[in-house]
């Protein structure tokens, strides 16, 4: 099986110290990020089957967990042109190979060998100064933002209820006007809207469905269709607290039949070929919170045989792939 992951927080990790580029044992022997075991390595993501990525530039925030975070624009501008920096000495050194253009999509999905392709994300906007600084990131290969994570200079965001700012506005207006994709997920309700009235292809790279899993973190079944209505997909993430309501920390992790749940969901919704994988593995959490079945990232494959048959090529690899190849 071949696979393309909607959402994973490579660079992010790579600054944290972990070594990607080694097999995962060896990383998670030398782990320098506490209380969260890794799943996640090139070898590893090798090991599943994953040709593509969605890999992000995620700049943290200050909040009393991380201190060290960003407090302005500035700050946060730092923290992703060091992510794009990692990513690019990944690319020297032949581990992945940054794809930014369909027809460069294209060639690479052709070949069953080769590095990893990654396709660059930005998670919460705020390293962006103003909408006049988009030109930079585009040409940097960013192709897909997402505006919002918590809340952002730009949107309300998750357990952050808001609309899109006005400064919100002028970079979802000038993102259509490029041809850049908006990523929902984050999105508060409000700002969702807003960014739909205003336009322009639409997909959430890492939302599960808020029918089954209450709370503005995931796609209202509204959102879900009207994702899917600007030709987008949709991303299950593999998070037990984001699968199982009222899941916590100790609780026995979720099992691959709510991933099946969420996914069912959505197809109701939207049909199986807008429903693929995001699954934010080492995205803030560890093995810890993975789906029950899901040790390591090489085990991700094991999810599809929880889906119907005629399904699963279109969420492990096909749905991605058809977005990626047409709408990037
Ligand atoms: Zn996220």
């Amino acid at each position: 099986m071949r696979l393309i992951d909607g959402h994973l927080d490579l660079a992010m990790n790579g600054l944290d110290g972990r070594d990607l580029t080694a097999p995962l044992d060896d990383l998670r022997a030398a782990d320098p990020v506490a209380g969260q075991t890794a799943t996640v390595s090139f070898p590893e993501l090798r090991a599943a089957g994953t040709r593509l990525c969605l890999g992000t530039l995620f700049a943290m925030p200050r909040t009393p967990e991380s201190p060290g975070g960003y407090v302005d624009a500035a700050g946060a501008r730092h923290q992703a042109l060091a992510q794009l920096d990692q990513y690019r000495r990944w690319e020297d050194g032949g581990h992945l190979r940054l794809l930014r253009r369909a027809e460069e999509v294209r060639a690479h999905l052709a070949q069953d060998t080769g590095p990893l392709g990654v396709v660059l994300l930005m998670e919460g906007a705020d390293p962006i100064r103003d909408e006049t600084e988009l030109p930079f990131w585009v040409e940097a290969g960013v192709r897909i933002i997402g505006p919002a994570w918590g809340a952002t200079r730009y949107a309300g965001g998750t357990g952050a209820p808001g609309p899109l700012t006005g400064a919100g506005k002028a970079l979802v207006e000038a993102m259509r006007d490029l041809g850049l994709t908006l990523d929902a997920s984050h999105l508060d309700d409000a700002a969702f809207w807003d960014a739909a009235e205003i336009g322009g292809r639409m997909i959430a790279t890492h939302a599960n469905a808020r029918a089954l899993v209450p709370g503005n973190r995931h796609l209202s079944d509204e959102m879900a269709r009207a994702v899917a209505q600007t030709g987008g997909v949709v991303g299950l993430v593999l998070l037990s607290p984001f699968l199982q309501a009222g899941w916590r920390l100790g609780d026995p992790r979720a099992p691959l039949e709510t991933v099946a749940a969420h996914a069912a969901h959505y197809a109701g919704l939207i049909g199986w070929d807008r429903v693929a994988l995001g699954t934010d593995l080492d995205g803030g959490f560890g093995q810890e919170k993975c789906p029950a079945g899901i040790e390591r990232y090489a085990d991700v494959p094991r999810l599809l045989s929880h889906l119907p048959a005629h399904a699963r090529a279109g969420v492990a690899w096909a749905n991605w792939a058809r977005w990626l190849e047409t709408c990037l």
